[in-house]
């Protein structure tokens, strides 16, 4: 079980449990994180829903060394896609239009595929020594699939970090709006429980009608199309690297893991 999942007091809490490996997210992860985030969408004894993290850090990111699955005679640039679409794409849409506010607590590095795990969510508590970071274009792709990247942090410094790959400080991302508030490491899950307390007392209905306020909003000013199109840009960064090396990334295993700082 790579996931935690309980209910208590209108809080639901989804936990990654996978702390030996820093939350790197295999498929099982990703597929059994959905199903916990349908089931706190489908329970009407749960009026939000927190995401956190086991360990030191909330997510490595995607598991690059397959997680132990078969690995295909070859690679094709449909397998990738199809398989992307679907866990990196489909299931941060989905968990970020559940109609219900979802709050993620994050602490240590979060990297590249942890994007996609706590951008989905409606608010951010960072503890102090919180770190996000896509380092992707080392690996000649234009940053992970779901670019939430320039929404998050405003066109330059979107830009910067993505060009350098260097990692966001908790402080840095709550000036841009990316965090909502950014507290000591041993206070990060009573404050976020306190915050998720205040907002279940509020009626289901207003709070599912202000998050499709917002997330409206968004969407008018291109937010969903800008998704789907910039997940294509991607797509085209893997079938360049595909068409030079035969391998999805143009940086071999051993070399992204000495480059990820
Ligand atoms: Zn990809």
């Amino acid at each position: 079980m790579y996931i935690l999942y309980e209910v208590a007091d209108r809080i639901a809490t989804i936990t990654l449990n996978r702390p030996d490996a820093a939350n790197a997210q295999n498929a099982a992860l990703l597929d059994e994180l959905d199903t916990a985030w349908v089931r706190a969408g489908d329970d009407p004894d749960v009026s939000v829903i927190v995401l956190r993290a086991e360990g030191k850090h909330f997510s490595a990111g995607h598991d690059m060394t397959g997680g132990g699955g078969p690995v295909p005679d070859k690679i094709t640039l449909d397998l990738i896609y199809t398989t992307e679409s679907r866990r990196y794409l489909e299931y941060s849409m989905r968990w970020r239009n559940i109609p219900k506010p979802s709050i993620a607590a994050v602490q240590g590095r979060c990297i590249a595929g942890g994007l996609l795990l706590c951008w989905p969510c409606d608010l951010i508590i960072a503890s102090e020594d919180a770190k996000f970071s896509d380092p992707v274009v080392m690996m000649g792709i234009g940053g992970v699939e779901y670019h939430g990247h320039t929404w998050e942090l405003g066109p330059r410094k979107a830009k910067e970090i993505l060009f350098t790959g260097r990692p966001v400080t908790a402080e840095e991302a709550e000036k841009t709006g990316m965090v909502n508030k950014v507290v000591p490491r041993d206070q990060l899950d009573t404050e976020t429980r306190a915050l998720a307390e205040q907002i279940a007392k509020m009626p289901p209905f207003g709070l599912r009608q202000a998050k499709r306020a917002v997330n409206q909003t968004l969407d008018i000013q291109g937010f969903y199309a800008a998704i789907q199109s910039v997940f294509d840009v991607h797509q085209t960064g893997h079938g360049n690297a595909l068409s030079v090396g035969g391998w999805p990334v143009l940086m071999k295993l051993d070399e992204m893991k000495q480059n990820i700082k």
